[in-house]
């Protein structure tokens, strides 16, 4: 089975968009994002039209702060701490990456924890890594991850005991992913570019998730048959320049019980993702 991201997405989106006519009746207003973009970077530039894109279809309110890539790191600290202070902004999405003058790790400290929707303070960090059990309402957990588990969720993958390895430890998808998949008692592997013999490692996993960045890299020899695929790679074909995943689909997918494509799988639902988080940050505060 190919999983069709862009259906279940439109699904996610009717249901968060009723959702916020309610909070309009309820609360007088609805979620308010505030995406934060610092510089050129071509794929944050489009991330971040699409999330424009997508609040505006479902009817949440999204604010985009675009800043020159000449920012400096003290102007972006006072611009964050403007955000965290204003209560009419529920969630704060800081766009990566950062120009290379910009120390990341100190614009992340200086994030609210309460409004971090992609999970990258440290309190959330700790959050995730401390709770046993995936529940989403009581911190953001980061929204690449939380689309992977409910892509699974949706094709009733039962993860308990299963054999999974994830390729990639970044900590913004391989290691919470990883411990997503942990919480739904998978016994998961991770790998990275020191593993030693990883196709035997692959061709032992009943699910594989990819986070890796390099086009087609797990090939046919690689999987068992049976195995479910994620795939969350987001590259360029160095032949075509199209957009792909980590995963050559098509010679893969006759192997596999599910996968998900690039384009069409894990992409639509991150965005999703981001919405519900921004809702999570509203209701945990209103
Ligand atoms: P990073 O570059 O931060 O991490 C890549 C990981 O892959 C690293 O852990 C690296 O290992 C590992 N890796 C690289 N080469 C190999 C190799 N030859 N064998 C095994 N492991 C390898 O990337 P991200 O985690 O940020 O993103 C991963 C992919 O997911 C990218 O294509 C990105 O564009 C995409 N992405 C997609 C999103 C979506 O919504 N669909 C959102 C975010 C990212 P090591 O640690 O040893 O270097």
């Amino acid at each position: 089975m190919i999983f069709d991201g862009k259906a279940l997405a439109a699904e996610v989106k009717q249901s968060i968009s009723e959702r916020l006519q309610g909070f309009r009746v309820q609360y007088g207003r609805v979620p308010c994002l505030a995406v934060v973009l610092v510089g050129n970077d071509y794929g944050s530039g489009r991330y971040v039209a699409n999330c424009e894109k997508n609040t505006a279809a479902v009817g949440m309110d999204c604010r985009v702060l675009r800043f020159p890539e000449s920012t400096t790191e003290d102007e972006l600290v006072s611009q964050i701490e403007m955000l965290n202070e204003n209560k009419t902004v529920d969630g704060i999405l800081i766009q990566m990456p950062l120009p290379k003058h910009i120390h990341t790790e100190r614009i992340v400290d200086t994030l609210s924890p309460d409004k971090d929707v992609d999970g990258v303070t440290d309190k959330n960090v700790a959050s995730l890594w401390k709770q046993k059990r995936s529940d989403y309402s009581r911190f953001c957990v980061p929204c690449t991850p939380r689309s992977a588990m409910r892509i699974l969720k949706a094709a009733n993958i039962d993860l308990t005991g299963k054999r999974v390895v994830v390729v990639g430890r970044s900590n913004i998808v391989g290691l919470p992913v990883a411990k997503l998949l942990m919480n739904e008692n998978a016994t998961v592997t991770i790998a990275h570019s020191r593993t030693r013999d990883l196709a035997a490692l692959l061709r032992s996993a009943e699910v594989i998730v990819a986070a890796i960045g390099q086009a087609h890299f797990i090939t046919e020899d690689m999987v068992s048959d049976g195995v479910v695929i994620v795939d969350v790679g987001i590259n360029s074909d160095p032949q075509t320049g199209k957009m792909v995943g980590d995963v050559d689909t098509e010679r893969v997918a006759p192997h596999c019980t599910m996968i998900t494509p690039v384009p069409g799988g894990v992409g639509p639902l991150t965005i999703c993702s981001l919405m519900e988080n921004t809702i999570d940050c509203f209701l945990r505060h209103c």
